[in-house]
């Protein structure tokens, strides 16, 4: 063991062996988990929370993989070096030539791989441009894959563990996908056909809600996790939540496994010591609420604690520093040590507060965003990485950087604001609350927010001179096919852009917050976690946000934190099976099992033997 579990409590329970530990069930965890268990591995896969799904199971469920089978169907058919094009110009410095060769090349045989053997079926996003639509090599659809959505009875009781869709976004629980459903939801009150389709959608969760206590018609990550789930649990994959991982087994340089302190039902209580004949797949979401290492790598953030992640609080860096207790190490030199994006901090009704992430409503026409001095800082419609990487820049040293999104009285009827609703959701516990704020004139929505008055009056005064013309000349909004796909189709001549000008009019305070962090442990191609010397640490992998972004700190499109994530993981699960990938580095090619695995004696061990449906499967 390493010198940290010298100074463990004592183990209460005989070890347990599998062949592949899999730490944290989001979509990085799972994907591994599954592939290992389809190339025969015995899979274990534990959980902090009580819930398994994590950051991965309230996202949207995009995933961005260039080339993927979806888009080939539909006749979109890419040569990978317009792809490797878009990303050398988007990286920079920080493109590394094989991780992003792996990622590209396995990208679309992952997808291919679930859709083939696995309940993870997708739908395609080949209308989805990427976020930079002026950079060589950019397109305007087809690098994209959704979650299709699932049934969760499917699921059968393992649906009671299955992290629930992120209240702040879901009405009553009430997961909406992008799209065509989103769009039914913002048009409820102007066509039949929407209405008829939002009845139906709340009358069936309320159905739900009576008969389950939850939704169960999935959608976005929540349908992505628990396809990931099902097809684990097929494939006999055991997931114990309750389940931290508080250090790693480490000896003569080589993770053996882990110790895992339980208090999940279906395992032995207590403190367990895990052998992983094959390895340990670290997949614990990164360190969006770590506030060390948030002070250590956010510039923005002197004591840690001024960062507000939307990522679930139970992701605190875990995977990272048992990365490190091994001898892994953490890049400082990303120009983003997090995957930005703006939130505002809502007050639930019991107290707590939670972090909304303002990724849609920016682009629509009449909202723009200002500075404590009044003035805009940046094209709103852009992403919501840009957004926040544009706050920082424009943010004085000392001042901190927080904005507000403003619009008036039509536009949030119609769109809403943040975790305002748009009509008929009324806006008065929002206003009573103090999440919005309100003025009759837009010096009196001023002085309500503590924004410079003559600036702000200024501010909207330039923007509404060109908005009648539906143009921006400041900031572009509707430039790029990314802003105008998120803006509203129906505004003419430009859909980002309209006057600010029929109050009352409101605001909502937003701060710099993220989807997740981009720092992470270093690795190969092969998902392999390196030390100091840039060498392999034998038997330990890292996917999801636990590996450091291939994206090196950049955010080029939506869905490049879950598409590699799950990429990686179907690496890192060939690796560790000594399975061959087509096409990758000899360097990175796994060993055959056989051999390689580390011996571990058997009568020391509690071996979890697959059950007989599983061994049936496999033959
Ligand atoms: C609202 C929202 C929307 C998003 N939409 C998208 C999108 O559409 N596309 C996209 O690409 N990205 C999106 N993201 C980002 C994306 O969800 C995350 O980057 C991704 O889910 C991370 O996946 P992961 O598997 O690394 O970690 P997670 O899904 O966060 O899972 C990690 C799990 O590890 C567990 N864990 C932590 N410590 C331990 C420990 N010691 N022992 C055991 N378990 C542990 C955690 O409890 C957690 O359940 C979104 C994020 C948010 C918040």
């Amino acid at each position: 063991m390493n010198a940290a579990t010298a100074s463990a409590s004592p183990v209460s329970n005989a070890p347990i062996e599998v062949d592949l530990l899999v730490v944290g069930s989001g979509a990085g965890g799972l994907s591994s988990a599954v592939v290992a268990a389809e190339l025969g591995l015995k899979v274990l896969v534990v959980e902090k929370e009580s819930v398994y799904g994590g950051t991965s199971a309230w996202s949207g469920g995009w995933l961005w993989i260039p080339r993927n089978p979806l888009a080939v169907e539909a006749g979109i058919v890419e040569d990978i070096e317009v792809p490797r094009t878009y990303l050398r110009n988007e990286l920079g410095e920080h493109y590394d030539a094989d991780r992003v060769d792996a990622f590209l090349t396995h990208g679309p045989r992952m997808v291919d791989f679930f859709r083939k053997k696995t309940t993870v079926q997708f739908i395609d996003g080949n209308l989805i441009p990427d976020f930079h639509g002026k950079q060589p090599g950019a397109a305007t659809g087809g690098r994209s894959v959704c979650a299709a959505p699932f049934d969760a009875r499917e699921l059968g009781a393992h649906v009671k563990r299955l992290r629930p869709p992120l209240d702040l976004i879901a009405p009553w629980g009430m997961g909406i996908a992008s799209g065509a459903d989103l769009r039914h939801f913002m048009n409820s009150l102007r066509s039949w056909e929407s209405f008829r389709h939002v009845t139906r959608r709340v009358l069936v969760h309320f159905m739900d809600l009576l008969l389950h206590r939850r939704g169960m018609r999935l959608v976005n990550g929540n349908a992505l996790v628990a396809r990931l789930a099902k097809s684990a649990f097929d494939r006999d994959v055991r997931i114990w939540t309750d389940s931290p991982v508080r250090e790693l087994i480490v000896e003569n340089g080589k993770v053996h496994g882990a110790l895992v302190s339980t208090a999940f039902g279906g395992a032995p209580r207590g403190d367990i010591e895990v052998r992983a004949r094959c390895g340990v797949v670290l997949a614990a979401g990164g360190f969006p609420h770590d506030p060390k290492r948030a002070q250590r790598l956010f510039p923005h953030a002197p004591t840690g604690r001024e960062h507000w992640s939307a990522a679930p609080f139970s992701n605190t860096g875990d995977g990272l520093r048992l990365g490190e207790s091994a001898g892994g190490t953490v890049p400082d030199t990303l120009p983003a040590a997090g995957a930005w994006a703006p939130v505002s901090r809502v007050e639930r009704k019991d107290g707590s507060v939670g972090h909304f992430p303002h990724l849609i409503e920016r682009a629509k026409p009449g909202i723009i965003a200002v500075r404590r001095d009044g003035n805009r800082f940046v094209n709103e419609a852009g992403s919501y990485y840009d957004f926040i990487s544009a706050l920082f820049a424009t943010t004085h040293q000392g001042d901190a950087a927080e904005a507000w999104l403003l619009c008036d009285h039509r536009f949030i009827r119609r769109y809403g604001l943040g975790r305002v609703r748009p009509a008929p959701f009324p806006l008065g516990p929002m206003l009573r609350s103090g999440y919005l704020k309100r003025g009759d004139s837009i010096e009196a929505l001023a002085h309500a927010c503590g924004i410079d008055a003559a600036g702000l009056a200024a501010t909207v005064a330039q923007y509404n001179r060109y908005a009648q013309r539906g143009e921006d000349p400041a900031f572009g909004r509707g430039d790029t096919p990314y802003n105008r796909i998120n803006g509203d189709a129906g505004h003419q001549p430009n859909p980002c852009v309209a006057p600010i000008e029929s109050g009352p009019y409101y605001a909502v305070h937003v701060l710099p917050g993220s989807l997740g962090t981009f720092a992470g442990l270093r690795t190969d191609a092969a998902a392999r976690v390196l030390d100091a010397d840039g060498q392999p640490i034998d038997g330990l992998y890292a996917c999801g946000a636990d590996m450091s972004s291939v994206m090196g700190g950049r955010y080029p499109s939506g869905g490049i934190t879950l598409g590699p994530a799950m990429t990686f993981g179907y690496i890192a699960a060939h690796h560790a099976a000594g399975v061959a990938l087509e096409g990758a580095p000899a360097s990175t090619q796994g060993h055959a099992m056989t051999g390689s695995a580390p011996h571990i004696p058997h009568e020391t061990v509690a071996v979890w033997r697959p059950d007989e449906s599983s061994e049936r499967r496999r033959a």
